[in-house]
C-alpha cells in the first residue's frame, strides 16, 4: 500500500547543489524540512543500476537505512535520441570525464554533428524511502531539443542546451520558477505529492 509522509524531517541523498534547491522549492508547502544528506557526512552511493528508477530507489534506500529517517532521492538525466538515449544514466559521469558541463555539452554536440534529428528529453525518477525498507518511486519526462549554442546562465548542468517542446528559451534561459512549472523534476514530483504527500491543516 501506498505510504504516506506527513511531517519532517526528510533527507535529500544528493550532493548536487541544483538538484537540491530543486527538491527543496518542490517540498515547499508541504510541513516537511528537508535536510541535505551531506550533514551526515556520508559518502556518495555508487550508481550501478540499469534505469533511473533503480538508481534513485537504491540511493534512497541507502539513506534511509544509514540515518534512520526517510529519505528522497532523484536520479535523472538527459536522454538525446540521435545518441542512442545517451549520456541518459550516465549524464553526470560525462561531466565528470570531461571535467565540466561545458566540455559535457560540447562532446554532446561533436557526437551530433550533422544529424538533423535534434530531439531529446530530460527524465527524473524520484524515490521516497524509509528506514525499514519501503521505497515508492516515480518518473517524469519533458520532451524537447538540443540547441547549439548553449544559451543562458540559470539553471544547473545541461540546462543551457535544452529547449523544452513548446518554448522558445532554454530551460537556461527560463527563470527558475518557470522551469519548475514544467520540468522532469516536477513532473515526478507532481506524482510523488499526489500518492504520498498532504498539505497540512491550515
Ligand atoms: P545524477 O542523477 O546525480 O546521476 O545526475 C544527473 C545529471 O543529469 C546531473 O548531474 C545533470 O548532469 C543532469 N541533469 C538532471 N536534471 C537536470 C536538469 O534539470 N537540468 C540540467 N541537467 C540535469
Amino acid at each position: 500500500m501506498t505510504r504516506l509522509i506527513l511531517k519532517g524531517p526528510l533527507i535529500v541523498a544528493s550532493y548536487n547543489k541544483g538538484k537540491i534547491q530543486e527538491i527543496e522549492n518542490l517540498f515547499i508547502k508541504y510541513a516537511i524540512n528537508i535536510i541535505p544528506v551531506e550533514k551526515f557526512g556520508l559518502a556518495e552511493s555508487a550508481e550501478t543500476g540499469k534505469t533511473f528508477v533503480d538508481n534513485a530507489k537504491a540511493k534512497a534506500l541507502e539513506t534511509a537505512t544509514t540515518v534512520g529517517l526517510p529519505a528522497v532521492a532523484d536520479d535523472s538525466g538527459l536522454v538525446v535520441t540521435a545518441l542512442g538515449g545517451g549520456p541518459g544514466l550516465y549524464s553526470a559521469r560525462w561531466a565528470r570525464e570531461e571535467r565540466s558541463f561545458t566540455a559535457a555539452m560540447v562532446r554532446i554536440h561533436t557526437l551530433l554533428g550533422d544529424t538533423k534529428d535534434r530531439s531529446a528529453r530530460f527524465v527524473s525518477a524520484l524515490a521516497l524511502a524509509w528506514p525499514d525498507g519501503h521505497t515508492e518511486t516515480f518518473e517524469g519526462v519533458v520532451q524537447g531539443n538540443i540547441v547549439w549554442p548553449p544559451r543562458g546562465s540559470n539553471g544547473f548542468g545541461y540546462d543551457p542546451i535544452f529547449q523544452p517542446s513548446g518554448h522558445t528559451a532554454t530551460f537556461a534561459e527560463m527563470y527558475p520558477t518557470l522551469k519548475q512549472t514544467i520540468s522532469h523534476r516536477t513532473r515526478a514530483f507532481d506524482k510523488l505529492a499526489a500518492a504520498c504527500l498532504r498539505l497540512p491543516e491550515t
